[in-house]
């Protein structure tokens, strides 16, 4: 390999964080959300090391489950945003997918299709969020109608947060208060939780949880939590110093000249840029770990390269390597400098980072 960029995906860490996620339920099962290719850590590999004790897994759309499928995976296949042709529907049947139902329109397709099998379909319920769903009042009467066809099997009430990562957010109150005794009432089982709620909202867990980022080691809060400070980084993305030079005071560096030198600094050059995915918009100071010592970004990042302050690390030199984010720096962390969250530094990286599995 020429250029040292690498994406290290652990895969054993991933397998932790979905057997902790669990853990903060007893009882329940989970579904581990491996949309978006695996948060861009390679779908049919997370999912393979998942295989053994997933309970089922959970992507945007069939051709995300289809991949699984082609890959030998045989659990059941959550699509979280259902379907959106009724061409879908013998497919869904076949493979045993699980599609969420949202609309009224994918309720007439499954009304009207002939189907070779039924399917087991989760009903969603908007709570609040106001993306997908049926309003609360409404669904006794979708439940009556999709039990009434023949095209379909088991149902289960979904819904999802909009504010479960802010734990003092009162919409989350809200939110279960509106989905209230819904599924006791009608007999089915429910499934609420995203990575956020199965470690703050335990009133939220249910028969079904549906983690996503936290097997990936990610939090999605902003404060401190004691779930999420147990979760193992899953990715480490990494390269290397491929050029040093001394740059005199009152010079600038990189493109548009936003980084002036106040004084001499020794700058590294690193191979990685938004070419591979890492954001275009990290600002100066966001930390980098060179050598295993942490130091900052310094200047716009480019296509293929980026620049790092080694001003206090003489031992640092070409060839050193330099970790973006993984197990000594937290993906989140990274985030919060370029005002964003972990989910798009990690689902942005592009295909010309290997990633390399252990
Ligand atoms: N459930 C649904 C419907 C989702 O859309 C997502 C992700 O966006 C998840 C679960 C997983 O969420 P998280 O990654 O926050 O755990």
């Amino acid at each position: 390999m020429s250029r040292k960029v690498r994406a290290d995906i652990h895969l054993g860490a991933i397998v932790q964080n979905y057997r902790l996620a669990r853990a903060q339920a007893p009882g329940a099962r989970a579904v581990a959300v491996v949309k978006a290719n695996a948060y861009g850590h390679g779908a049919v590999q997370v999912a393979r090391a998942l295989a053994v004790e997933a309970d089922a897994f959970g992507v945007a759309c069939i051709e995300e489950a289809l991949e699984l499928r082609e890959a030998g995976l045989t659990q059941p296949v959550v699509l979280l945003e259902g379907f959106f042709d009724a061409d879908e529907l013998p497919v869904i049947a076949q493979e045993g997918f699980w599609p969420a139902v949202h609309s009224e329109h994918q309720l007439e397709m499954l009304e009207q299709v002939e189907l070779p099998a039924p399917i087991p379909v989760w009903l969603k319920v908007d709570t609040g969020m106001h993306r997908l769903g049926f309003e609360p009042e409404a669904v006794p009467a979708m439940v009556a109608r999709l039990r009434a066809c023949e095209t379909v099997a088991d149902i289960l009430l979904m819904t999802h947060f909009a504010c479960s990562d802010e734990p003092g957010h009162g919409m989350t109150e809200v939110q279960l208060a509106r989905f209230g005794r819904l599924a006791d009432e009608l007999g089915l089982d429910a499934s609420l939780s995203n990575s956020a709620a199965v470690m703050a909202w335990p009133e939220a867990h249910h028969q079904w949880l549906r983690p996503g980022v936290m097997l990936y080691g990610a939090t999605p809060f902003e404060e401190p939590n004691p779930v999420a400070d147990q979760l193992q980084a899953a990715m480490t993305l990494s390269s290397e110093i491929i050029a040093v030079r001394e740059v005199p005071a009152g010079e600038a560096v990189g493109y548009g000249a936003t980084f002036s030198c106040d004084r001499p600094h020794r700058i590294g050059t690193v191979a990685m840029g938004y070419g591979d995915g890492y954001p275009r918009h990290a600002r100066t100071g966001t930390p980098v770990i060179v050598a295993g010592q942490r130091t900052r970004l310094v200047g716009r990042v480019s296509m293929d390269m980026l620049t790092v302050d080694l001003t206090d690390l003489p031992q640092a030199g070409v060839g050193s390597r330099v970790e973006l984010w993984g197990r000594q720096l937290a993906v989140s962390e990274v985030a919060r400098w370029c005002d964003t969250i972990p989910y798009t530094l990690l689902t942005c990286l592009t295909p010309r980072v290997p990633r390399c599995y252990d």
